[in-house]
């Protein structure tokens, strides 16, 4: 399988390249070429297997030019035996045909480790094979930080720095990172805000000769396609434990950057039944706009008890922009140019046939602190704020109540206990055990000053072969 760029005009380049690569080089996303696609009865076949090799399955065709399959079969059974829940993503009934798919059991108890988990694996295997060491740079307000961090803790070819705003990160998501010890782990505390850090991280890739010549960067953000490859599983985990394919899902997925959707909506490409997917936002809305009004316009960043899909801009959409323009790069890219600087539509008959899957919903604070009482009130289950605007976006905006709606559960509550506390539902969530401890834990990280000279120094004298 080849992978193609969204704007048109970058070489198409096979996985493991494409694994190692951030942005392509006409600035655009990396997306399959073609999709493989599964029978009914090739589905069906699957039903009853463990995590694993159900994800060993929907994977392989991505990457069976680059990877052996027996190497794929073991990095796949290894990421997701390290889970801390035999289901890996065990499935919560709310009600009738509601449910919450938990996909927060990997060790850093965010949807993340789905990908980053696989990833750490991914790249060390494929350094391993050239005989050569990269450098992964990543800002974070959080989730990704934490676990981009876990997923390459063992790595031996790469070196790992991740930037975080220093003093505006809750202590759960600090702690997570900072005490994770390992030489190639370097934890970053910068003397400025999250889009201080993704800056550097922006200007560094686009000039890396602060480097020297004998490394580069690696992206881990959810532009890296290997992400989104892992993520289409799940869809398929929840389909096929609640009666798919024979029988239609729906999803809620809550949404910052596009990318876990995208992961669904790719999963019905490869011919799960996918009745709706739902865009639940909060109130950083913009790909509720698009959907709801096709008005693509960004506007000023809000802070939220959901801070993970804090975000103005959506990178991720561009994938999807691609194929709602007949994957005509050259129009994805006027259309993005003119984004940044004015209110953008699509023609409406593109529109419409995203609406065709798509429904979005925006929840403020309040509504989501209302939807982790109700919650509770009704179940005794603590949703984590940005579950609880999938939750409430589902309700908003399901179509058809004989079809099972599937809320991607993304976050463990534990991880926000500000928010669970807001929502005055009188219980305080507990980190599960692996964590326990993490309080006690002795944290490593060096603070720097807001400077791009400073943080590259750091970099260049810090990485494993630095001279
Ligand atoms: C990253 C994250 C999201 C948003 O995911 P995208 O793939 O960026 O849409 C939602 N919830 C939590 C808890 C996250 O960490």
């Amino acid at each position: 399988m080849r992978y193609i760029s969204t704007r048109g005009d970058a070489p198409a380049l096979a996985f493991e390249d494409v694994l190692l690569t951030g942005l392509a080089s006409d600035g655009g996303l990396y997306v399959p070429e073609t999709l493989p696609r599964f029978t009914l009865e090739e589905m069906r076949s699957w039903r009853g297997l463990p995590y694993h090799e159900l994800a060993y399955r929907v994977m392989l065709p991505f990457v069976e030019d680059s990877i052996a399959a027996d190497d794929f079969h073991a990095m796949v059974r290894e990421t997701y035996e390290a889970f801390a829940h035999q289901a890996v993503a065990p499935l919560v009934q709310l009600d009738t045909n509601e449910w919450v798919m938990e996909l927060f059991r990997g060790p850093t108890l965010a949807f993340k480790d789905f990908a980053l988990q696989l990833l750490g694996r991914l790249l060390d295997h494929v350094l391993e094979k050239r005989q050569q060491h990269m450098v992964i740079m990543g800002a974070t307000s959080g989730d990704t930080g934490s676990a981009a961090i876990e997923g390459c803790r063992r790595c031996e070819h790469v070196d790992i720095f991740i930037l975080h705003p220093h003093e505006r990160v809750s202590e759960v998501q600090r702690r997570q990172m900072t005490t994770v010890t390992g030489d190639n782990i370097h934890n970053l505390a910068v003397r400025g805000n999250f889009d201080d850090c993704q800056k550097m991280v922006k200007t560094s890739f686009a000039d890396q000769s602060f480097l020297g010549d004998k490394t580069q960067l690696v992206a881990v953000n959810s532009i890296n396609w290997a992400r989104i490859m892992a993520q289409i599983v799940y869809y398929f985990h929840a389909s096929l434990a609640l009666g798919g394919p024979d029988r239609s899902l729906s999803f809620s997925v809550p949404t910052g950057n596009f990318g876990d959707i995208f992961a669904g909506y790719l999963a019905r490409q490869m011919g799960l039944p996918i009745n709706q997917l739902v865009v639940a936002t909060n109130r950083n809305d913009i790909l509720h706009r698009f959907i709801s009004r096709n008005r693509y316009e960004k506007q000023p960043l809000e802070p939220t008890l959901s801070p993970s899909m804090d975000i103005m801009v959506s990178s991720n959409f561009e994938r999807l922009l691609f194929d709602l323009h007949g994957r005509d790069g050259h129009a994805v890219r006027s259309l993005l140019e003119r984004a940044q600087s004015e209110a953008v539509a699509i023609e409406d008959y593109r529109w419409q046939s995203a609406r065709e899957l798509f429904d979005s919903a925006a929840l403020d604070d309040e509504a989501t602190c209302r939807i982790i009482s109700d919650v509770y009130g009704a179940n005794e289950y603590l949703l984590d704020p940005h579950t609880a605007i999938g939750v409430g976006a589902a309700r908003e905006c399901r179509r058809d109540p004989s079809v099972p709606m599937v809320t991607l559960g993304t976050a463990h509550p534990a991880k926000f206990p500000d928010a669970v506390e807001q929502a005055g539902v009188g219980v305080e969530p507990t980190l599960p055990k692996h964590l326990a401890d993490l309080f006690e834990r002795e944290e490593r990280y060096t603070v720097l000053d807001n400077d791009l000279t400073d943080v590259q120094n750091f970099m260049a004298r810090h990485w494993k072969y630095a001279s």
